[in-house]
């Protein structure tokens, strides 16, 4: 079975073609981030107009990518939510309406089931059930995941997404938009000795984090700095870098390792944005060489929003659980609500 599936709930526009036989065949994607730059944050209408412009010549460099045509396709899958309502509705009307022109089925996909599937899209992929760390721009949540569409939130942020946390701390340190990335980079050059910072949370009988006071920490040290120094110099602001993903890092690894005992299960899966950072990465698998549990990934490139996730999910839904179908977006939408295999 051929899947299109078509990305389009922020800033990405993603399209891919995965066969339930081959595996992944294509997957291309644009980022809108340069244009949103200029403006330190996604504009919701420039955003939709430019997934107008990109979704049809990246489906077709997709069908060009895996040697194949509009006819070889047997179902398309689309993000229905949640995400931006314009920007959506353009990879539903999109989807639809190839679709309806092709006469095969068309599937909605939550985007967060997109994440939490797509470590699956790695080799090698995790076996149900398993803990996931979902850790994206606008979500942080620990799961237990049994199958496809049986999950069970154990616990998540109370305010701030890990990514959110990153890219506002990115902002307040005068990294350019999207700074996630970027500060997890100057952190590779930074004394882990120089600064420390609260892990908040980290010793709360639960699975829930807050990530909000971790960057009023940061704002307070960097007012502390400038107070005493006049400025932030480059290996200062790599040094409050560094203190930050320490102290995040700490907190994501450490709820993880306590839902894993909680949910009595060995295997975790990290998703999202997020689980490209390095740090995280080494972390965990310095844990999990101890051989207490394994630990799984997407590949590098389909942790943030892209098509191949969708175009997994969906066929997934496809094949062992009831598809949403039809034309409508959900901007709010909750992942517990989705029908088990
Ligand atoms: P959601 O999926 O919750 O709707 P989203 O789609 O915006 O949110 P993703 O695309 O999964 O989120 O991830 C984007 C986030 O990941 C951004 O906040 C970005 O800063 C963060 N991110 C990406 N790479 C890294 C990295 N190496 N280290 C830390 N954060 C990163
Ligand atoms: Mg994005
Ligand atoms: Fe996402």
């Amino acid at each position: 079975m051929l899947v299109l599936g078509i990305e389009s709930s922020c800033d990405e526009t993603g399209v891919a073609l995965y066969d339930t036989e081959q595996g992944l065949l294509a997957h291309q994607l644009h980022t809108q981030m340069a244009m949103h730059a200029e403006y330190g944050g996604v504009v919701p209408e420039l955003a939709s107009r430019d997934h107008i412009r990109r979704a049809i010549p990246l489906t077709e460099a997709c069908l060009a990518e895996a040697g194949k045509q509009l006819a070889d396709l047997d179902a398309v899958a689309y993000t229905q939510g949640p995400g931006l309502g314009g920007a959506l509705l353009v990879g539903a009307s999109i989807a639809n309406a190839l679709a309806f022109g092709l006469g095969i089925p068309v599937v909605g996909v939550h985007h967060l089931e997109g994440h939490l599937l797509s470590p699956l899209l790695a080799e090698p992929k995790p076996a149900f059930p398993f803990v996931a760390l979902l850790v994206s721009g606008g979500h942080t949540q620990l799961m237990a995941v049994r199958g496809v569409g049986d999950y069970d939130v154990l616990g998540e942020t109370l305010d701030d997404a890990a990514g959110e946390a990153f890219d506002k701390t990115a902002k307040l340190l005068g990294l350019d938009y999207p700074g996630g990335p970027t500060l997890s980079r100057l952190a590779e050059s930074g004394d882990p000795a120089r600064f420390s910072l609260p892990r908040p949370m980290l010793k709360s009988d639960d699975l829930d984090m807050s990530f909000s006071g971790l960057k009023t920490a940061v704002l307070t040290l960097v007012r502390h700095q400038e107070a005493e120094h006049g400025s932030i110099d480059p290996q200062t602001r790599n040094d409050i870098c560094r203190a930050f993903q320490d102290a995040i890092v700490d907190v994501l690894v450490g709820k993880s390792l306590k839902a894993l005992k909680q949910a009595n299960m060995a295997r975790l899966v990290v998703a999202g944005g997020v689980g490209a950072n390095k740090q995280l990465r080494a972390a965990l698998d310095a844990l999990a060489a101890k051989g207490r549990f394994e630990v799984f990934y997407p590949p590098l490139a389909l942790c943030t929003d892209n098509g191949a996730m969708i175009a997994y999910a969906g066929a997934m839904r496809l094949k062992y659980a009831q598809p949403a179908g039809g034309y409508s977006v959900k901007p709010r939408w909750d992942l517990g609500s989705l029908p088990a295999a």
